[in-house]
């Protein structure tokens, strides 16, 4: 006959180990909260330094050319008052000219000054002594002015004027009486923007649009004829560039399909200046220190948890390996049960707790029966066995998690039950009693005699003593014809139970 061992089982993760995923965890969230918030706070700098860096392009760009206007107007006013003045009127043509345009702006990149009167006829040219005939009476400048006597400066749509694209300037000539007298005209050329914008050092896909106060895109860098003149006051970026004086938007530009923040500078004067820059960019930077620190971030984190899972491995190895030391340290080597050792120290604590709680605690002692016998008759081996199987009744009748079940020495073994009173130790033993009687031993039948007491032990009592009743009641059992259960009606007084196999 072949009987197995109890075994015991060992938790694979120790209490060290969890709280080194713990830690880990803990600072792996940690490095990656500080990363993330760096991240963020880098990236909002990136941002804040983008949205300055235009504010303060818009803003160059917008007084350059808000002085120029206000020049080139200041020599239109000039002209107005001269036409004005009736004395000059009456001077020779070559004088008249001297003295209207003498002030006034001449470069390449403004056109020269014309003069209109009332019923549209160039009159006066400061290109020419002799104006070619000419009638402007159907030009939108011509009718604005004729039409609101209020306009003041009027500053055109993108046109082709005099032979280059430009925008035409113009105020309204009033008589003495308040009526419509003519305009006066200039032009800012194109190459005026051009030469502008040639002297900045943009990023390719930045732009810069220059728009009328009505929406109308007077100028764009990077040059493109299809938007000039187009009037974008109803896209929702312009609108709101239209109505503050300042800000940005996060916007798909007019003409191509990339995304740019875009910043505006509005003081007031005749045209706004709108810088966009692309978020690809204005992100490129932040997103290749990202990369970086990500990359650096994830290495670090995939060492941390490689090193734990080695590391908590080896710990919970090494503790696998001291629990099976301690088991085997505190386990019989032939039945499995727990030896003398250990049932002693298990009786040690739970005596004390049984104190501590005032609570019972019941001991069985059980020796098998004519053993010597069963030695003489079958070889030691078999007695072996027949020893093994008695210890596999015992543990499957004593499975609580306080039950102790030994080997207490030779063919005898002893069952530690907390908290239990003399009645339900005396059900454990018979349990016990009873399947040993079942064993298959053949031919030889096995049994064991139980020696049983229980007690509610007093701080002034020795767990001895419990000992020596269930050894009382355990040579009584024997007495009284052995294969039977003994109980100790007290710690001093071991009573012969009944055989309650019979
Ligand atoms: P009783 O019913 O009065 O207990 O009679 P017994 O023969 O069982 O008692 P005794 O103390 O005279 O004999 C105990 C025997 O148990 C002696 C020994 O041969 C046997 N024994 C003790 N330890 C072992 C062991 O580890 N293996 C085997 N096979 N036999 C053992
Ligand atoms: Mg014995
Ligand atoms: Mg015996």
């Amino acid at each position: 006959m072949k009987f197995q061992k109890p075994k015991a089982r060992i938790g694979r993760w120790p209490l060290s180990a969890k709280l080194l995923i713990l830690s880990s965890l803990v600072t792996i969230l940690g490095f990656s909260a500080i990363c993330g918030t760096v991240m963020l706070d880098m990236r909002r700098a990136e941002h804040e330094l983008a949205k300055q860096g235009s504010e303060n392009l818009a803003t160059s760009i917008d007084s350059d050319i808000g002085r120029t206007i206000e020049q080139y107007d200041l020599s239109l006013r000039a002209v107005v008052a001269g036409v004005n003045t009736p004395e000059i009127g009456q001077l020779s043509r070559e004088l008249r000219q001297l003295i209207l345009f003498d002030k006034a702006a001449s470069s390449a990149q403004f056109g020269g000054f014309q003069v209109f009167n009332a019923a549209g006829d160039l009159t006066i040219d400061a290109a020419s002594l002799d104006p070619a005939e000419q009638n402007s009476a159907d030009e939108n400048f011509f009718k604005v002015h004729k039409n609101d006597g209020e306009r003041g400066l009027f500053i055109s749509k993108p046109m082709l004027h005099r032979g280059a694209y430009s925008i035409v300037l113009s105020r309204r000539i009033t008589d003495v009486d308040g009526n419509f007298a003519g305009v006066v005209v200039g032009s800012i050329r194109f190459s005026y923007f051009h030469d502008l914008f040639s002297r900045l050092r943009l990023s390719p896909h930045e732009t810069i649009t220059v728009v009328r106060r009505d929406g109308v895109v007077i100028m764009r860098t990077p040059f493109d004829l299809d938007v000039i003149g187009r009037d974008l006051s109803k896209t929702p970026g312009v609108m709101r560039v239209l109505t503050r004086a300042n800000g940005s938007y996060s916007g798909v530009g007019a003409v191509d399909n990339v995304q740019r923040l875009f910043v505006w500078r509005d003081s007031g004067r005749p045209l706004i200046v709108i810088v966009g820059r692309p978020w690809d960019g204005i992100n490129s930077l932040w997103q290749k220190q990202v990369w970086r620190i990500g990359g650096i971030m994830a290495a670090l984190i995939m060492f941390i948890i490689v090193g734990t899972i080695f590391l908590a491995r080896e710990i919970g190895r090494r503790a696998n390996a001291e629990g099976k030391l301690e088991e085997l340290a505190t386990t019989d080597a032939l039945t499995g049960l727990r030896n003398r050792r250990k049932f002693d120290a298990a009786m040690e604590i739970e005596w004390r707790r049984a104190i501590r709680g005032a609570r019972p605690i019941a001991l069985l002692l059980i020796d098998a029966d004519h053993f010597k016998i069963f030695n003489d008759t079958y070889g030691h081996q078999s007695g072996d066995q027949a020893l093994i199987a008695i210890a596999g009744c015992i543990a499957a009748s004593a499975k609580r998690a306080g039950d102790c079940a030994a080997r207490y020495g030779g063919e005898e073994f002893a069952v530690l039950l907390p908290g239990s009173s003399l009645r339900d130790a005396m059900d454990i033993a018979e349990n016990i009693r009873q399947r040993v009687e079942r064993i298959p031993a053949d031919p030889a039948k096995l049994s064991v005699s139980i020696g049983v007491a229980s007690v509610r032990p007093l701080v002034t009592m020795e767990w001895t003593g419990l000992v020596e009743a269930a050894d009382k009641a355990l040579y009584a059992a024997k007495d009284a014809g052995r294969n039977r259960c003994a109980a100790a009606e007290n710690v001093r007084r071991p009573m012969v139970a009944d055989n309650m196999a019979a």
